[in-house]
């Protein structure tokens, strides 16, 4: 394969970089219009769902019920969300005769279109670097329009700086999942939904970070407390802080010590209290199989146990 051959997108395009120019106008009355939102496979990112949610009024939880449908990035289990599309079809539910209806918050794959953004992360750098590809599908015609310019000035026409910006924190954290991936094996199912929820239903979070637990165990000031209950986007960008700090051992967030350590201090006693019930279990079925004559070395059962505490300081 060429080097410079993006796997899993429908033609074979090359990177690029930003200063590239394509040719490309998409507009009202092209003979293609909608084509593109006739059959969809968006992805989306936290800010793509922070933009939606709030244009529709309802929360994280009633967006990702009714617009979305969870789906597996690399089959490495990190959690990621795509559109849903119409009832028993392929359409998205945002698309009407006169276009988007969500125009103004359409989501970063919608804004990049023809333009693929890939994010990649070298072995030894923790920054993601970003290259481009230019997707050409047989339907869409507006790559024979005559307008020239700039990836670079593509991205700032569409208004996608920001959604990258945006973005960015959560970008870091899948590459970063995905490099360390097949080295740690696949990540734990708390590990998962904490992913899920922090990421992608802010709302939920928002209740998390509430919570008594989590004021107990973190030290965020009453400020920045109160800002974070009302600003989603300030509490999705502490969500990221959060997920590197927790599952990467990245502190940015101020722990108390004293909570930490009765939260790891009960969580080994409870696990002391398991690793006791399952050895009592596994005796006795050992002593089941000996009554019945059968020698075991071994009874293979399975151990019974919980991972540590994500979240509790003991990730050092
Ligand atoms: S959100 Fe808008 S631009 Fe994106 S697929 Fe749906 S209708 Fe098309
Ligand atoms: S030109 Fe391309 S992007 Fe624009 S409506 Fe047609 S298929 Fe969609």
């Amino acid at each position: 394969m060429n080097p410079t051959e993006i796997p899993g997108l429908p033609v074979v395009p090359v990177m690029l970089d930003e200063s590239k120019e394509i040719q490309f106008s998409c507009h009202k009355g092209i003979a293609c219009w909608n084509a593109c939102c006739a059959n969809i496979d968006i992805s989306l990112t936290p800010y793509d769902i922070v933009r939606l949610k709030k244009r529709l009024g309802i929360s994280s939880t009633q967006f990702l019920r009714d617009y979305t449908l969870p789906y597996e990035m690399e089959k490495d289990g990190i959690a990621g969300v795509k559109f849903r599309p119409v009832e028993g079809g392929t359409a998205c539910r945002f698309m009407t005769p006169a276009g988007c209806a969500v125009y103004e918050d359409r989501p970063t794959a919608c804004r990049y279109y023809p333009v693929a953004l890939l994010s990649m992360r070298k072995q030894d750098e923790y920054q993601a670097s970003e290259s481009y590809a230019l997707v050409k599908e047989a339907h869409c015609q507006g790559h024979l329009e005559p307008r020239r310019l700039s990836i670079a000035e593509y991205r700032s026409e569409q208004g996608v700086i920001e959604y990258d910006e945006m973005a960015k924190g959560w970008r870091e954290l899948v590459l970063k999942k995905k490099s360390l991936g097949p080295a740690i094996g696949a990540p734990s199912l708390k590990s998962r939904q904490l992913f899920f929820i922090a990421c992608y239903d802010i709302d939920t979070f928002r209740d998390f970070v509430e919570s008594e637990g989590f004021q107990k165990l973190f030290k965020l000031s009453e400020d920045y407390k109160a800002m974070l209950m009302q600003d989603d986007v300030e509490l999705m960008l502490f969500a990221f802080r959060f997920l590197k700090q927790v599952l990467f051992g990245e502190k940015s967030i101020e722990l108390d010590e004293e909570a930490a350590r009765v939260r790891l201090a009960k969580w080994q006693e409870r696990q002391a209290k398991i690793e006791e019930e399952a050895r009592k279990k596994r005796e006795e079925y050992a002593r089941m199989l000996e009554e019945e004559g059968i020698h075991v070395e071994d009874t293979g059962l399975e151990e019974y146990g919980e991972e540590a505490p994500l979240y509790g300081g003991c990730k050092e």
